[in-house]
């Protein structure tokens, strides 16, 4: 016997469930299926989790500053990881309920638990129950890539999941992979008080992001005693009496950093191969991503893909924003794009890196006429106030249209600064608008206008 409803959500990552309640407040009835843990990975091992952790780890950095602020810690500061691991799931918890509660709540919405494979274009199954409806969404997510590094199968080693059981401090942390991820963990880790070696195959930290930008992240981490040892050609790994061994066959320095402990921090798989997909006849890119239009539609009528599992975003917000666009396409006869929105992110490092738009390399690609401005941070007030004043702010705005081009705010407040910048480019105005604005004293956005009336040719 089979179960029919209006529409089938898979996954319960940032689209599913926003989804789900707007479905079914407009009367449809609605199943939601989820496999682990409701929230899917910004809840349960990802942003959440993430921010909560390197929130203990900013208190820990600050009190080991006290000296500089004029105030006395008797003894050593140092962390009780059993705690931080406890407030860490307190925070992350109150919001994976937060999801279940508010789902089981729905009126029209039926929650299953269990893993769901496609058995044909309309039919879904999920335990022994076979679900069918008209429209399919799948937000599936994806997961930590774990390559076929030689030795993979002979060591331990850690994950963003795994991470979140750790509840001690590892003595020598070498994380593979100098991106988002590998990078938040690495400084979160050396603020409790573990050695870090991150180690990164390409050249630079953080790759896709321009060479200042990355060389100021390196730098600050430096400062903070974690070492980078990019290049890393051949990666490998191994059991030594002494620890685990990660190979690393740099250009520069001992081809072996042996530590404790190791976490692969190298990017993420999306969770399309075990759906079985081609019963429905979804295609996928060869990474596995399911491919979609710039409404968020598969190749099949009537089946839509959203959040990381469609390759056009990896972020929280760009699942949401997936969700919204779908949502107002059915129901507003909307005719919201993916490609309408603009790049934005952020890297929540201390100091963190709030980006949008365009980097300096692909402004250069693109060959327009383009003006820039860099400000360091050591000279805005608030940030000399605050006695955070490494980075810098830097903009670039179209010579002729005058419209902002892409920002890298790297510095304090960087994650929020840079929205005042991003709204004026989602509004199409000029930079003019936001150096004629009069912001608060002091702040860090205080300084855009500034920073914008130094507009040089770009270089
Ligand atoms: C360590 C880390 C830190 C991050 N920090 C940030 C950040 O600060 N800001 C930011 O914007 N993004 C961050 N991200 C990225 C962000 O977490 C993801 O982009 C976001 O969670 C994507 O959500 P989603 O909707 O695609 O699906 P997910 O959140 O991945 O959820 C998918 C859900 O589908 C379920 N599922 C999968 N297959 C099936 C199946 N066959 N049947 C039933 N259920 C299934 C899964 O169990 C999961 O619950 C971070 C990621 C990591 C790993």
């Amino acid at each position: 016997m089979s179960q029919h409803f209006d529409a089938i959500i898979i996954g319960t990552g940032q689209a599913g469930p926003p989804l789900a309640a707007r479905l079914a407040a407009a009367g449809m009835a609605v199943a939601i299926i989820e496999r682990h843990k409701f929230g899917g990975t910004c809840v349960n091992t990802g942003c959440i989790p993430t921010k909560t952790l390197i929130a203990s780890a900013y208190a820990a950095h600050v009190a080991r500053r006290g000296a500089e602020y004029g105030f006395v810690i008797n003894g050593d500061v140092r962390v009780d990881m059993k705690r931080i691991k406890a407030r860490k799931d307190e925070v992350s918890g109150l919001s994976n309920k937060g999801v279940e509660e508010w789902l089981r709540g729905l009126k029209n919405c039926t929650v299953f638990q269990g893993h769901a494979r496609f058995h044909s274009p309309r039919t879904v199954v999920v335990n022994d129950e076979i679900l069918q409806a008209d429209k399919i969404f799948i937000n599936v997510g994806g997961r930590a890539s774990v390559p076929a590094i030689p030795g993979i199968h002979d060591v331990p080693f850690l994950t963003n999941s795994s991470m979140m059981d750790v509840d001690f401090l590892p003595e020598h942390l070498v994380i593979v992979g100098g991106s988002y991820v590998g990078l938040e963990f690495g400084q979160m880790y050396r603020r409790f008080g573990s050695e870090v070696t991150i180690v990164e195959m390409g050249p630079r930290l953080i790759g896709r992001e321009d060479e200042d930008v990355s060389e100021a992240v390196r730098e600050i981490l430096e400062i903070e005693g974690i070492r980078i040892r990019p290049n890393a050609k051949c990666i490998s790994l191994a059991k030594l009496d002494s620890g685990i061994g990660v190979g690393i066959e740099c250009d520069e320095g001992p081809p072996e950093v042996i530590g404790t402990h190791v976490l692969l921090a190298l990017g993420r798989t999306p969770n399309t191969n075990d759906l079985d997909l081609d019963r429905a006849g979804v295609v996928t890119d060869q990474r596995g991503y399911i491919i979609v239009n710039d409404q968020l539609q598969t190749n099949v009528p009537g089946i839509w893909a959203l959040g990381d599992c469609n390759g056009r975003g990896a972020f929280t917000h760009t699942s949401y924003n997936d969700y919204e666009i779908v949502a107002d396409n059915l129901f507003n006869s909307g005719h919201r794009r993916v490609s309408d929105r603009i790049q934005t992110y952020a890297l929540f490092t201390d100091p963190p890196l709030g980006r949008c738009g365009l980097t300096d390399a692909e402004i250069r690609k693109s060959g327009r006429a383009a003006l820039a401005a860099k400000h360091p941070m050591s000279r805005v007030g608030r940030a000399v106030e605050k006695g955070e004043t490494h980075g810098f702010i830097k903009i670039s705005v179209d010579a002729e249209t005058k419209h902002i081009l892409g920002a890298a705010i790297f510095g304090t407040g960087g994650d929020e600064v840079i929205h005042v910048l991003l709204d004026v480019m989602y509004a199409k105005a000029p930079y003019t608008v936001v150096q004629h604005a009069m912001h608060i004293h002091p702040t860090v956005a205080e300084f855009l206008p500034t920073v914008l009336s130094k507009l040089e040719p770009f270089a």
